[in-house]
């Protein structure tokens, strides 16, 4: 299929969505980026495309897939005296063994939000006497950010700076999901932001191991409708991994990018919230720079607790959708939140909660 860079004209958006719903059987997607579950629910894709297409969210929210047990370490680290904790906003209120970050800081733990890792070494810089962690969540497209700050630390000499890496990377994650017994998702809208960095090659594996394609997307509505059609046409032929995306993505994705990613850290075992343990699934600081892993330092972390409320991490497999949760806007809301689905902004909880069960249909359907 050949894929257009016009994603504005309302004409071209109605005649994806006309040859959508012709399909003559339905088939079931799955995005796994925060930014496109916001992107779909924001301009009201779900029920503008059933019953053609079911669209199921994967592990693409990065503060989402970050675990219990992490959260705790992190929880615990911004306890130590004489540690200032410096995190994203989003990470505040998702619950972890031993509580939030925000009721850390209500028990007096110095905990700061910050907007980039810089922000968090500028404030190293400021603070010698204090020992500064920045919480680096995220995937592949946060990691070169962090690293590069590691960088500079070094060459700045900042030893007071640290980093809880908690990064994850993508392509483990949807190995473990297509592994996973059951799995029905028949194809994959891949992530643009995280594709930029490693590129499309990176999923090969999907076509060629498992047979199942996939496109990496944009996040305007034409760009998202253009990589589902090409994943229904998708059926007739060879699986494939394509790109929809040409404007920001390359085959061969950012080679700066990874060059300073790998300088710093190195793949390693990470615990996802719902698919468990994965084998070199995150990013661990590499032992060069091992005076400033805050990963490394001893503390103690609660077991988490398994109240079985909160149905996350399910959501996150694409097992269930956020209505199927007895607590969605019953209970859970965004001032309310009971997990990390509804907290984070790129959260499917939060999505649902926000649009969807609005019912809203695509203002940009009337140009
Ligand atoms: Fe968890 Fe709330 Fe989502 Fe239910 S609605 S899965 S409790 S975040």
């Amino acid at each position: 299929m050949r894929f257009i860079d016009e994603y504005r004209s309302p004409d071209i958006l109605r005649g994806l969505l006309d040859r959508i719903g012709d399909i003559p059987r339905p088939m079931t997607l799955m995005e796994v980026c925060g930014t496109h579950t916001m992107a779909i629910s924001r301009s009201g894709l779900r029920p503008l495309l059933a019953p053609a297409v079911d669209l199921l969210s994967g592990p693409g929210c990065p503060v989402c897939v970050t675990s219990e047990r992490d959260m705790g370490k992190a929880v615990a680290i911004a306890g130590i005296p004489g540690v200032v904790l410096a995190t994203f906003g989003d990470m505040m209120r998702v619950p972890g063994a031993g509580g939030t970050l925000l009721e850390a800081a209500s028990r007096g733990a110095a905990v700061k939000v910050v907007y980039s890792p810089l922000d968090a070494l500028a404030l190293a810089e400021r603070e010698k006497d204090r020992k500064v962690v920045f919480l680096g969540v995220g995937f592949e497209t946060t990691a070169p950010s962090v690293a590069a700050s590691l960088l500079r630390a070094r060459e700045r000499g900042v030893e007071n700076f640290y980093v809880l890496s908690l990064h994850k990377l993508v392509p483990p994650a949807l190995r473990a999901l297509v592994e996973m017994e059951g799995f029905g998702v028949e194809g994959f809208i891949l992530p643009g932001h995280v594709s930029s960095i490693i590129g499309a090659g990176a999923y090969s594996f999907l076509a060629d191991e498992y047979g199942i394609p996939g496109v990496v997307a944009g996040f305007e509505p034409a760009d998202i409708l253009q990589a589902i059609y090409a994943l229904l046409g998708s059926r007739e032929g060879k699986p494939s991994v394509d790109v929809a995306y040409s404007r920001a993505v390359k085959a061969g994705g950012n080679p700066r990018a990874i060059d300073i990613l790998y300088r710093v850290f190195e793949p390693a075992d990470a615990e996802w919230r719902g698919l468990s343990f994965m084998p070199a699934s995150g990013l661990g600081i590499r032992e060069e720079f091992r005076e400033h892993d805050a990963g490394a330092w001893e503390v103690e972390v609660p077991e988490p607790e398994e109240d079985g409320k909160c149905r996350c991490g399910d959501i996150l497999c694409g097992l269930i959708k956020p209505p199927q949760c007895p607590m969605f806007a019953a209970v859970c809301t965004p001032d309310n939140p009971l997990g990390p689905c509804m907290v984070s902004s790129e959260g499917t909880c939060a999505s649902y909660y926000l649009y969807d069960a609005r019912g809203g249909r695509g203002s940009w359907l009337r140009g």
